[in-house]
């Protein structure tokens, strides 16, 4: 990627080679900066894990729930993910983030059990990078740990994405069955964001879509994204998934992709990720509202 822009500022005529190189300059030493603090990061207790509630559409309450990483920087505050994880990804630092991610999740869902007797199905899931499988095991990982902290595996989800899935590396295959078959259920991220060389759909046993919030965002007013998000619906279907739905911001979004089929949703109409105490004292109120009868195509 980094050959690519070099290739293309070349191209462009040296100036902007000049330019560009400073820049890119600029940027490795930023990325070798914020390399050398996630080192220390976990262990200095900067990161932390929040949670966004994701809701069934048919009775209208928090189900799941998706855990997303933050690093607390003590010079830059808030660091995105999408800015570290690429880093954690190439150090290999991302096993070791991974793993207290998912402890964190499994402590988070059964302080969230705590709250009450009705449970029902419960659910968080987390983000996989695909290195966790190709370069670690982190399948294996996550079951050792399931059994050893005594979790049922139907409180837990992995999301992974379709580059995972296309890059036909030896063993993703069984890596994802066997944590299929310790009863952990598996989320396709990201749905048609990337190559949707479709055919793999048949291939690996998958249980969630997940509708990209790139097709949801225009939703209410562009007929071609409304168009993706049904067929995306009636697809899944055939193949036996279920859909949950990101970046639902209104509430005639959520009104489409109820009418569409879709079985959950997750956005910031309902809730943004939050830290975890918030988001126990939030599911926990909206486990006493009263059960929704109107539901959005009442
Ligand atoms: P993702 O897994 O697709 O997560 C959904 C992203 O959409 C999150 O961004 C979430 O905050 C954001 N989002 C949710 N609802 C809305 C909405 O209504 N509007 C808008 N505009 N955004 C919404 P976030 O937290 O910045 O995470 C970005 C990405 O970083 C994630 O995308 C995921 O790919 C990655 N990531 C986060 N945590 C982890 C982790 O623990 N491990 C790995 N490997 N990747 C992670
Ligand atoms: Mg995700
Ligand atoms: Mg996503
Ligand atoms: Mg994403």
């Amino acid at each position: 990627c980094a050959d690519q822009a070099m290739y293309s500022a070349k191209k462009t005529g040296r100036n902007n080679f000049c330019f560009f190189n400073r820049q890119m300059l600029e940027l490795a030493h930023q990325r070798m900066q914020l390399g050398n603090d996630l080192h220390d990061a976990l262990g200095k207790g900067q990161l932390e894990v929040f949670y966004q509630p994701i809701i069934d559409v048919v009775s209208g309450r928090v189900v799941k729930a998706e855990a997303l990483l933050r690093w607390r920087h003590p010079e830059w505050g808030m660091v995105p993910p999408d800015r570290f994880i690429p880093i954690a990804e190439e150090t290999d630092l991302i096993q070791e983030i991974g793993a207290w991610v998912f402890r964190e999740a499994a402590d988070t869902v059964k302080r969230w059990n705590a709250l009450s007797a009705n449970q029902g199905q419960r659910q968080i899931s987390v983000n996989m990078s695909p290195r966790q499988f190709t370069r670690g095991r982190g399948e294996q990982i996550i079951i050792n740990y399931m059994q050893a902290y005594g979790l049922d595996p139907a409180h837990i989800a992995v999301e992974i994405t379709e580059g995972l899935l296309l890059d036909n590396c030896p063993g993703v295959t069984q890596k994802l069955e066997k944590l299929r078959a310790a009863g952990i259920e598996i989320s396709l991220d990201d749905f048609g964001t990337g190559y949707s060389a479709m055919a793999y759909l048949k291939r690996f046993n998958i249980d969630y879509l997940k509708i990209d919030q790139s097709f949801v965002r225009d939703l209410e007013t562009d007929p071609g994204d409304r168009a993706i998000a049904e067929a995306i619906v009636v697809m899944a279907h055939r193949l036996g998934l279920k859909v949950i739905a990101e970046g639902v911001e209104t509430e005639g979004q959520y009104a489409l992709l109820a009418e569409a089929g879709c079985e959950y949703v997750q956005g910031y109409l309902f809730a943004k990720p939050m830290p975890v105490e918030a988001f126990l004292a939030f599911v926990n109120a909206d486990a006493q509202k009263p059960a929704v009868i109107e539901g959005p195509l009442a």
